[in-house]
């Protein structure tokens, strides 16, 4: 991964921690992961970002769907140890008609069992477009989740931009305004990671349809303010658009010439 990362110009990148619709872990390649630690230092990475899959749901109604969260949540976080410092990534869950407050309530629980104040990897909740149940759709639900663990210095958020957008945040029209309200509620101090996604659909769509860069509702000028803007700027920006390594190695070119001009 970390090779094929280097072969597109990226100075980081995501992978998930297993089969994203769920599923067994592989064995543990300590090696492979020491080699990876070796290269991020070497090649001057930024943070690392390990997605947890989106089959978890934290905030499940039924207590056997809770429990492979905390499961696979935990195994994650002793794994990402062989990767230290590094971000783990996951969406809040769905409340399934349990209520937001509830949803809320139960992340915050299975997050506190989690973290041990011993991990270096600092966990990012995403923000999300809000389709069906999800948490997270609103900033003042990362909020509340961030609120109620005891130990929020472990934690941090990621900002999807097509899922802010889909959730109907303005970013196109007024992302300064997006920002500060970012800022009002939840802090840009605890923005750690973006995930630069175009949008299929319009802003409050709450749909969740990656386009590629430029291609979408959010479009290109939209994408230069993003990238260009000092309160993001220096995250490290994850692509999840619908690509081959090709047509990743081409955004990346494309967005480092925006964030460059004048
Ligand atoms: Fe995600
Ligand atoms: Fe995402
Ligand atoms: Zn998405």
């Amino acid at each position: 991964m970390g090779k094929a990362a280097l072969t597109i110009q990226a100075d980081t990148f995501q992978f998930f921690t297993r089969n994203p619709r769920g599923g067994a872990v592989r064995t543990l390649d300590t090696e492979d992961m020491a080699a990876l630690v070796h290269l991020q230092k070497e090649a001057g990475f930024v943070p690392l970002v390990a997605h947890a899959p989106y089959t978890l749901n934290a905030c499940g109604a039924e207590s056997r769907v809770r429990e492979f969260a905390r499961e696979a949540m935990h195994e994650d976080l002793k794994r990402l140890e062989h990767l230290p410092g590094n971000l783990y990534n996951f969406h809040p869950g769905s409340h399934v008609g349990q209520g937001i407050a509830r949803g809320v309530e139960l992340i915050a629980e299975l997050l506190n069992e989690l973290l041990d104040g011993v991990q270096s990897t600092t966990v990012l909740l995403e923000t999300m477009a809000g389709k069906g149940s999800e948490v997270g759709g609103r900033f003042e639900e990362l909020r509340d989740i961030l609120g109620m663990v005891r130990q929020p210095e472990k934690m941090g958020v990621c900002f999807d931009t097509c899922h802010v957008h889909d959730a109907g945040y303005d970013i196109v029209q007024d992302l300064e305004g997006v920002l500060s309200e970012f800022d009002r509620v939840i802090g840009l101090d605890k923005l750690k990671a973006v995930h630069l996604n175009d949008s299929k659909n319009p802003s409050g769509s709450r749909r969740d349809r990656h386009e590629v860069i430029g291609g979408g509702y959010i479009g290109l000028e939209g994408m230069e303010r993003i990238v260009k803007h000092p309160a993001l700027s220096a995250l490290p920006f994850i692509l999840e658009t619908p690509n081959e390594l090709s047509g990743y190695a081409a955004e990346i070119n494309l967005l480092r010439r925006l964030a460059a001009a004048e």
